[in-house]
């Protein structure tokens, strides 16, 4: 349990809403009905097997995926949906889908910097070009991203000649300079070398300590233990087990959790 964190949500904004969500891709049923809400401040860790759905659920969240039913609600205004007459679902205005979309930063597993800009460049990509922010105030504010995340020596360097823990940081500064409301991290250290996990871990536990709200997909066991205020454990597009760390690593109800979360040698 990170220092700090509130047990309970009932007083604090929920910042992400998610009510039975469903979402097929053709006959395949991925999110059989999930329900998440992260209140200001929470740090959710998404565990569970690979192809239980948790990229989906945070794809859903920031609509790269559109749910086929469901309520999606980011600080209280609910995305709105239309069914087209082939049945699939679509957002109904564009811009609300932008004006949502920059409350979320996304951090994913592979980097998915600009190969073609320097560091600074990723990073104030978004404050200008899409924030409308002047360039000098984008730069000021990302090069104290970049010290952040201890990158401000290599802003002006291009991705390729960074380690993959440097690229992930830069991903992390760059989806930070938008100020988001959240931050949805999917598998930020799996492609990472062994040697390199650990500095990335250590800029998302910043974050957390800051009061960030996260909901954060891992592998991580002893990272979500630590950082993380609520666990959800996923398990064929539902969940199976959700709570406290203590609760889910400790004392887990259901089999197929206890047996996920057993330490592996
Ligand atoms: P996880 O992130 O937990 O590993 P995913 O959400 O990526 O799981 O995937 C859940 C299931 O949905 C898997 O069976 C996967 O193959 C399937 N799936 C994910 N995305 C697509 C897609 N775009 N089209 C078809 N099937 C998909
Ligand atoms: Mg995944």
């Amino acid at each position: 349990m990170r220092d700090g964190a509130v047990q309970d949500g009932a007083n604090r904004m929920p910042v992400v809403e998610l009510d039975d969500i469903h979402k097929r891709f053709g006959l395949l049923e991925v999110l059989k009905g999930v329900s998440l809400t992260a209140h200001e401040g929470d740090v959710i860790a998404l565990i569970g097997a690979s192809g239980s759905g948790k990229s989906t659920l945070l794809r859903c969240t920031n609509l790269l995926e559109i749910p086929n039913s469901g309520r999606i609600l980011i600080g209280n205004e609910e995305i709105r949906l239309n069914r087209t007459s082939d049945g699939t679902m679509q957002v109904a205005d564009q811009r609300q889908l932008q004006r949502i979309r920059s409350r979320l930063g996304m951090v994913f597993q592979s980097f998915n910097l600009w190969a073609h800009r320097t560091v600074l460049e990723n990073v104030i990509e978004a404050p200008v070009h899409v924030l409308g922010q002047p360039r000098a105030e984008a730069i000021a504010r990302g090069e104290e991203l970049l010290r952040k995340v201890g990158l401000y020596a290599k802003k002006d360097v291009y991705p390729a000649f960074l380690s993959g823990g440097q690229q992930q940081r830069a991903a992390i500064a760059r989806a930070l300079a938008i100020e988001p409301r959240v931050m949805l991290f999917d598998e930020p250290t799996s492609a990472l070398d062994p040697e390199l996990v650990g500095e990335v871990l250590r800029v998302i536990r910043d974050l957390a300590a800051e009061g960030r709200t996260m909901i954060v997909v891992t592998h991580e066991m002893a990272f979500a233990r630590d950082v993380a205020n609520h666990v959800m454990f996923l398990h064929n597009g539902t969940v199976e087990e959700e709570g406290t760390p203590q609760k889910v690593f400790g004392s887990p109800e259901s089999e197929r959790c206890r047996q996920f979360v057993r330490p592996r040698d």
